[in-house]
């Protein structure tokens, strides 16, 4: 089955759009792939481990608290504008509901009531830390976490990869490449 390449601008709904029908038709073909099976599963237990040690910081606490008194104000709007279609593919494969719509006019098209509605996240996301935190978590834990979330970056890396390659080789028909 032929699918066409995802869209190269920035509109986030026609990543969405695409993700999900590709999600729809080739799942199960893409899931024949040992490479991208084990990559997924190696994904979520990342993932996984991540948040627990952001948990074990305090950081999600902090966050938490912040979202509720400031509306997380670290994820503004234009932020969704950083993912690819293909990084939305992933979080579809890890189970993750994309939104249909924006929550809040200010606010990044993926935030929740709860926080991020993403799990599989951009490297700006995964890595930023604001002031109130970095005052807060000792050296230490935050060294802790960055290793962890480093595994869960490469791991996502490797995926990401492998999926555009299998993409690019087997499903496409034609046109321009993704670029973002
Ligand atoms: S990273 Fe900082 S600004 Fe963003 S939600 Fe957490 S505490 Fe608030
Ligand atoms: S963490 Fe999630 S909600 Fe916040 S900017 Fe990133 S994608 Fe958007």
């Amino acid at each position: 089955m032929i699918v066409e390449r995802p869209p190269d601008d920035f509109s986030i709904e026609k990543k969405i759009s695409w993700a999900k029908r590709v999600f729809h038709r080739l799942r199960n073909q893409l899931l024949t792939d040992e490479r991208i099976t084990r990559l997924l599963e190696r994904l979520r237990t990342a993932i996984a481990e991540s948040r627990t040690e952001r948990s074990r910081t305090g950081i999600v606490a902090l966050c938490t608290a912040c979202e509720q008194r400031e509306g997380g104000s670290c994820c503004g709007a234009g932020m969704e504008r950083r993912y690819s279609a293909t990084l939305l593919l992933i979080n579809l494969f890890l189970g993750v509901k994309l939104p249909e719509e924006r929550m809040n006019p200010s606010s990044c098209f993926f935030l929740g009531n709860e926080g991020c509605r993403l799990m599989a996240r951009h490297v700006i996301c995964v890595n930023y830390l604001c002031k109130k935190i970095t005052d807060k978590v000792s050296i230490p834990q935050l060294a802790a976490l960055r290793e962890k979330e480093g595994v869960e970056l490469e791991v996502l890396f490797l995926l990401n990869e492998r999926l555009r390659d299998i993409l690019e080789s087997r499903f496409y028909s034609s046109g321009s490449p993704e670029t973002s």
